[in-house]
């Protein structure tokens, strides 16, 4: 559940994000479209804390995270506009970088909830290759999942735009996020995978997540739950959730 209450989002004097107020219930897909600059960009930002609110709150699942951007950061899951890849490394490695990350979170966590820190040599190294079975499946999957299961060793370079941009939207899927924020993340494809990464973020909504997108696309607006157009950082709503 994302709730969103009288944000706004500036930028020195430029406000991004007028007092706009919203929610998303898991299960829903929200879209959001509206012209160039209007600020569909920086409202996800906001929801994924990676811009400050200059005032109003961001709530995932109940906790505020306006106040701390790190607190929800598991929790959010942003398939940035332009797909946010690191060019030189592969398709695969690109995947395995937050769910590595995630993965080191956990450790630490059990850690500080009472694991010793020394267990014995064995046990360590049976966790660190179930870890990384988990991870690589998880990323073999999510691969296959927008139709690059071949792909996997490719450098993000090699790669078109628009596998790039299924490359993003499989490391976004391969979190599991209980919010998922998906910005453009179709601008660049044909219509099959348009369908294919629309389908796929419908069901990450059927297992839980709150989804939003930002997007030019009517037909996408159109397919989602709910709809609201944004203009110079005010949201308007044309179909509620
Ligand atoms: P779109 O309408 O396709 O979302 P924009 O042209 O509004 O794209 O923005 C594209 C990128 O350029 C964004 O990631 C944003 O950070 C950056 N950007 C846009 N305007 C500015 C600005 N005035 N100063 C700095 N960066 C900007
Ligand atoms: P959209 O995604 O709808 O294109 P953005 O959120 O990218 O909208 O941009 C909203 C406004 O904020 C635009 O006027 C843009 O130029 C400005 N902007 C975006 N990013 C930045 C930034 N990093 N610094 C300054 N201004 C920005």
């Amino acid at each position: 559940m994302i709730t969103v209450t009288n944000l706004t989002v500036a930028y020195d004097e430029l406000v991004a994000v007028a007092d706009v107020s919203l929610r998303v219930p898991p299960g829903c897909v929200l879209a959001v479209s509206g012209p160039s600059g209007a600020g569909k960009s920086s409202l996800l930002w906001a929801i994924a804390g990676a811009v400050a609110a200059r005032s109003g709150t961001v709530e995932v699942d109940g906790l505020t995270i306006t106040d701390r951007p790190g607190a929800a950061a598991h929790r959010v899951v942003l398939i940035p506009q332009g797909n946010g890849l690191a060019r030189v490394l592969t398709a695969r490695e690109n995947l395995s970088m937050p769910l590595l990350a995630d993965r080191a979170l956990i450790g630490v966590l059990n850690r500080r909830r009472g694991g010793s820190g020394d267990e014995p040599e064995y046990e360590r190294e049976d966790e660190r290759s179930h870890a990384l079975d988990t991870v690589d499946r998880t990323i073999a999957k999510a691969l296959a999942d927008v139709g690059l299961e071949d792909s996997g060793d490719h450098l993000v370079e090699e790669l078109s735009g628009g596998e790039q941009q299924r490359v993003a939207v499989a490391r976004g899927i391969a979190q599991h996020g209980r919010v998922i924020l998906a910005d453009e993340s179709t601008s660049e494809l044909d219509s099959t995978n348009r369908e294919r990464v629309l389908n796929l973020l419908r069901r990450e909504a059927d297992r839980g997540a709150a989804v939003i997108i930002a997007t030019h696309d009517p037909n996408v607006a159109a397919g989602a739950d709910g709809h609201a157009t944004m203009d110079e950082g005010h949201l308007t709503w044309e179909r509620r959730l």
